[in-house]
């Protein structure tokens, strides 16, 4: 099976200043996720590189640089799915965990259940070898001075003016044939305490099922939840007749592109809301589509060059 890989960094309204920051972190995962992939390595393997890569970059709102909650306080999401077996590991407002993708691959792996949240989450990556560290470590200067802005006046994207939003994730197809996706996210900025979107939740923002595709998603998080976007895309995929009410004049465009257009065209006339997601199908094809002015992502051609957008 030839490998295949794609990536994002979330779809909001970058502005054009953000654009080159959201290129060079794209390019970055890429590379790490494909180095992981050319060598026959594993597609869990490459899909938590290429996350921990864009965890790691202030570009994006995941891990360090994420947005702080009501509170000031950053909490972390994010899931691992496995396609072949359907399990996946998600995590969920956590504190201290500098990269929660790699947290989330340790329940998928295991543990016998799908989700921990908050301090059970910690236990769990304190008994599981990864060390927990200061909340503060990943808070940003920026950030803090955005929240201030919020509370001083209202939420404003204005106030957040590097990134607005930034939710990164990725899908990756080995040479073995097995297919895996993952999402990780800082959530929506000045969200409630507790407040979960639909980044970590199976079907909202993260599928993978080997028999059809795999899938990430960004935006809005409670529309994408009102649609269960993920697992959308990926019933689709599964089945093109089921695509005949949303499609609409395809043109020349493969199943996968028409799938990921028709699902964001259903957050914006059912859920009324905008985002975008990324997916592999079965075979390795990409597709991304989005309904925001621009979205970071980037997969690797059949020839081994990247294409990235914005
Ligand atoms: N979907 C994320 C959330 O609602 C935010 C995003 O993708 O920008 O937490």
């Amino acid at each position: 099976m030839k490998p295949s890989l794609i990536v994002h960094g979330g779809a909001w309204n970058i502005p054009d200043e953000a654009v080159e920051d959201c290129r060079a972190g794209i390019r970055k995962a890429l590379e790490a996720g494909w180095g992981v992939l050319a060598g026959g390595g594993s597609g869990l393997d490459a899909v938590e590189a290429a996350i921990v890569v864009l965890e790691d970059d202030a570009a994006f709102d995941a891990g360090i640089g994420s947005h702080l909650n009501r509170d000031g306080r950053v909490q972390l999401d994010a899931i691992a799915m496995d396609g072949a077996t359907l399990k996946a590991g998600a995590v969920a407002a956590v504190e201290r965990v500098r990269n929660p993708i790699r947290l989330a691959r340790r329940v998928l792996e295991k543990s016998e259940h799908m989700m921990l949240v908050g301090a059970g989450a910690e236990q769990f990556a304190t008994e599981n070898g990864i060390t927990l560290c200061s909340p503060d470590e990943l808070i940003l200067d920026r950030e803090r001075s955005a929240w201030r802005l919020c509370l001083e006046d209202a939420h404003a994207a204005e106030h957040h003016v590097s990134h607005e939003a930034g939710t990164v994730g990725a899908v990756a197809l080995d040479a073995a044939g097995r297919l895996f996706a993952g999402t990780s996210t800082g959530g929506t900025c000045c969200k409630f305490p507790g407040r979960v979107g639909d980044s970590p939740l199976i079907g909202c923002g993260c599928y993978a099922d080997a028999e059809t595709g795999g899938v990430s998603c960004t935006g809005h998080g409670e529309g994408i939840m009102k649609i269960v976007m993920a697992k959308m895309a990926v019933d689709l995929l599964r089945d093109p007749n089921a695509l005949a009410p949303y499609r609409k004049d395809a043109g020349g465009a493969t199943i996968g592109q028409a799938v990921a257009d028709a699902c964001v065209r259903k957050l914006a006339h059912r859920a009324r809301t905008t985002g975008g997601l990324i997916l592999l199908d079965r075979e390795g094809r990409p597709a991304a589509a989005f309904t925001t002015r621009r979205m970071a992502y980037g997969f690797v051609e059949p020839s081994g060059s990247f294409t990235i957008a914005p």
